[in-house]
């Protein structure tokens, strides 16, 4: 069936039930529907008719030649569409198949009625063909003018007939009896139909009323239409203005009225209409359908149908005003809105895209976004539209559009998915707004970001940089043992290390002031260190001072340096010191060792040159005066003290060639217990107030400097004889011991407390103590042996006993 506009579900329905015999035409003559009574009167069937042309539905008796049914309503029906007015048409034959034979015709006289229906809009929206079925009428006619006529040519040959008076005065009454009963029988039928029809309105599910007579009395409401009005069966025999007085003045009656003085049919549709229900008045919509009713050929009621349609106009107007409402606020918004249909096109763009873009609504349909998107943008974003498009997803994109300055601007676009009441997909909505600053702040904070991480990285670095560097100096101060401390001038208050408390004999945990510092420091240093300070606080000098300390703990004397710099505040104020702290009381001992030793060597030198001077003096003044004078011992003299000296120098000179490392091993194959019997018979010869006792060894031959070794040797012998009593015994040994030998020379002199002997071979360490205060020496005899033999791969030790004796060994 072609498509052409045709009449909603239900008021076919509606029109189905109707109590008259009607068929629902297209604008184009095919079967929309028939009325029940129809397809009675025409044995056809709803089904096989719907959607066929009528003709093809419905054809001319193919038995009768001349039959012009078809052509007859073609005609009518044409004249319908042409004018768009009813055409009454004149009694058409038109034969139906009988549904007993479907190869035969029924007679069949019909008087059809072609009535266009149009729409609010005025266009023909259907046509009613409405038929009277005439038959009986027609064939009772044809048969009383066949009768007539049979009895004017029995007038007419009333003699010839005469004779068959009798018979034809019978046939007369049969048919007359016939006739009567065709009446009855009509009579019934027509019962039937009204009880039909009756029947047919009060089990509509439509609601249904039949007005009769001019006030409009209810004859038939069904219950569907009671529930409209809310009202109920009472109102039937009752006028419309009794029944339903609300609806006095409203215009639905006036409409009724026009079909009741008219006769036109009519269709109304979401007429509005007050009525009041439970008794509250209610207002509602209905689409309504009004049929004259006729009795003969006067109108004599209507018949009224009723479709509520509240809900869809009630929809449909907040549909309006939300459309409305969406409108008027998207135009007022500064916020980018826009409609895009089901095929992905424009379909509305508010103001303030007007306003960015400077687009017209006239091109929106030719709209191409191509030439306003960001060249490095379009395909990207267009992929990802469709893509969205396709799965009916809502999105979010970004992108550069041009404005209407011509620049680059950045939006991000939310689109949101639009569907209609059924659920169905029917574009976007979307909503956009400018970025470009905030893309603007982003590239900005993004450049600051990689700026921070680039700092953060090197601060990381130097961090680590730091730490290495502050490992670093925590392992220089533990090497060097410095203690470290931090002094805050405004506050007194010092922040020290472990070990600077350890140094002072400090507390280990708790705060320190500089007063407890200053407990420690020796009375004689405390000006000193007062000054230090106060120029720190006053001026910003930089500390070094040297002073000594009594140990809090152990009373022990101690040297402190301390070494600091002096840091200002943000104002240029003095602040705090850093300072670092060593113990140098090991220097300090060492430079008092030196001063004592170059006051012993002053003093040496000296004795042995006021002799020579002595000598010289004396000879000058005799070689003047004795002429034949021999001064051969004064000479020998001078020799002993030159060769005494030359010893003292030789034993100095060595030292400094061994601090400056130029000290050399000759070394050589020597036998080390030959050299010791060398050396022993040698001290022999020298000194008297000693006994030497040998004790030797088969012969070891070493690898070694014989000269150095021989001065260990001889160190050794000539400290026995200087720290032992006279005439005391010295014993020289010389053993092997797992192949090495050892040498040692034991004496029974002072001896040396444990305390000391630890320090003994250090350079100018002396031990002092009453008695060996009056001897001679420059602690460097140790110090020089105990190098020599540890530069020879040996080693050097001493036992000893105060009071008893000591006993020198060494082994290489
Ligand atoms: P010095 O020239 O003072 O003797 P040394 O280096 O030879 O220098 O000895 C260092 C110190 O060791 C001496 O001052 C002395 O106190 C102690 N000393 C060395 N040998 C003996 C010893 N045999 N008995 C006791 N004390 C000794």
């Amino acid at each position: 069936m072609p498509q052409s506009k045709i009449p909603s579900f239900e008021t076919l329905k509606a029109l189905e039930a109707a109590p008259a015999m009607f068929l629902v035409l297209s604008v184009d003559f095919y079967i929309l529907t028939a009325s029940d009574l129809f397809l009675q009167a025409t044995n056809s069937n709803r089904e096989n008719i719907i959607g066929k042309y009528i003709f093809d539905a419905f054809s001319d008796n193919p038995s009768i030649k001349d039959a012009d049914g078809e052509n007859n309503i073609l005609a009518s029906l044409k004249y319908v569409v042409a004018h768009g007015k009813t055409h009454l048409m004149s009694v058409q034959r038109y034969d139906i198949v009988d549904s007993n034979h479907p190869d035969k015709f029924i007679v069949r006289y019909w008087e059809p009625t072609h009535t266009p229906i149009f729409t609010e809009d005025g266009e023909l929206f259907y046509i009613i063909q409405s038929v009277n079925n005439v038959t009986e009428q027609i064939l009772s006619r044809l048969d009383a003018e066949q009768s007539r006529d049979d009895n004017q040519a029995n007038l007419q040959q009333v003699d010839a007939l005469n004779k068959n008076l009798a018979s034809a005065h019978d046939e007369l009454i049969a048919l007359n009896i016939s006739l009567e009963s065709d009446v009855i029988n009509r009579t019934e039928e027509l019962l039937a139909s009204e009880r039909k029809y009756r029947n047919v309105i009060e089990h509509s599910p439509v609601a249904m009323q039949v007005f009769r007579g001019k006030d409009m009395t209810f004859e038939i409401v069904n219950d569907a239409m009671l529930q409209f009005l809310g009202k109920t069966s009472d109102i039937i025999g009752k006028s419309l203005f009794e029944g339903v007085p609300e609806i006095v003045g409203q215009p639905i009656v006036e409409a009724l009225y026009g079909v009741y003085n008219t006769g036109k049919p009519l269709e109304i549709y979401a007429e509005k209409v007050d009525l009041v229900r439970d008794g509250v008045k209610t207002a509602g919509y209905y689409d309504v359908i009004y049929r004259a009713l006729y009795d003969h050929d006067q109108v004599a009621g209507v018949l009224g149908i009723a479709i509520d349609v509240t809900p869809q106009v009630l929809a449909r107007q907040t549909i309006v005003e939300s459309e409305a409402r969406f409108r008027n606020m998207a135009e007022k918004s500064d916020i980018l809105i826009s409609l895009i249909d089901d095929k992905g096109q424009l379909e509305y763009l508010n103001n303030a895209w007007y306003i960015l873009t400077g687009w017209s609504d006239s091109n929106l349909q030719t709209f191409n976004w191509e030439n306003y998107l960001h060249p490095d943008d379009h395909a990207d974003i267009m992929q990802r539209f469709f893509k969205v498009f396709e799965k009916q997803q809502d999105f979010v994109n970004e992108f550069r559009l041009l404005d209407s300055d011509g620049n680059y601007r950045w939006i991000r676009l939310r689109g949101t998915t639009r569907l209609n009441t059924e659920g169905d997909f029917i574009g976007y909505i979307c909503s956009g707004i400018d970025i470009t600053d905030e893309k603007q702040h982003f590239l900005e904070i993004e450049y600051i970001n990689k700026a921070l991480v680039h700092a953060n990285d090197q601060l990381v670095n130097a961090n680590l940089r730091l730490i290495d560097s502050e490992e670093r100096l925590l392992t220089a101060f533990d090497a060097g043992e410095l203690g470290s401390c931090t002094l805050d001038l405004k506050t007194g208050k010092a922040d020290m290390s472990v070990r600077y408390r350890k140094q002072y004999g400090l507390p280990l945990e708790d705060d320190i002031s500089w007063e407890m510092v200053l407990e420690a420091v020796e009375p004689e240093f405390l000006d000193e260190v007062n000054t230090v300070l106060h120029h720190a606080i006053e001026f910003g000098t930089p500390v070094d001072s040297t002073y000594a300390i009594k140990h809090l703990i152990t009373g022990e004397r101690r040297w402190m340096r301390v070494v600091g710099k002096v840091y200002q505040d943000e104002e240029g104020i003095n602040e705090r010191v850093n300072a670092v702290v060593m113990d140098v009381t090991g220097q300090k001992e060492d430079e008092q060792r030196k001063n004592d030793f170059i006051a012993m060597v002053s003093h040496e030198l000296k004795t042995p040159l006021t002799s020579i001077k002595g000598y010289i003096q004396l000879l000058q003044h005799k070689t003047k005066n004795i002429a034949a004078f021999d001064g051969h011992s004064f000479v020998d003299k001078i020799q002993i003290q030159v060769k005494k000296m030359n010893t003292m120098i030789n034993g100095f000179l060595n030292i400094s060639r061994l601090e400056s490392g130029k000290i050399q091993l000759n070394k050589s194959n020597f036998d080390l217990c030959a050299l010791a019997n060398d050396l022993k018979n040698e001290y022999e010869a020298l000194i008297t107030t000693h006994q030497i006792v040998y004790s030797p060894c088969s012969e070891f031959w070493v690898h070694a400097d014989e000269d150095k070794i021989s001065l260990v040797i001889n160190n050794l012998l000539s400290n026995a004889v200087k720290y032992s009593p006279t005439n005391s015994k010295i014993y020289l040994q010389c053993e092997k011991v797992n192949q090495q030998v050892v040498l040692s020379v034991r004496d029974a002199g002072t001896g040396i407390s444990s305390d000391d002997i630890p320090k003994l071979f250090d350079r100018y360490y002396r031990v002092q103590n009453e008695k060996t205060n009056i001897i001679s020496g420059f602690g460097i005899g140790l110090y020089l042996s105990a190098e020599i033999i540890e530069r020879h791969g040996g080693k050097i030790w001493v036992e000893s006993e105060l009071g008893t004796g000591s006993t020198f060994y060494f082994s290489i």
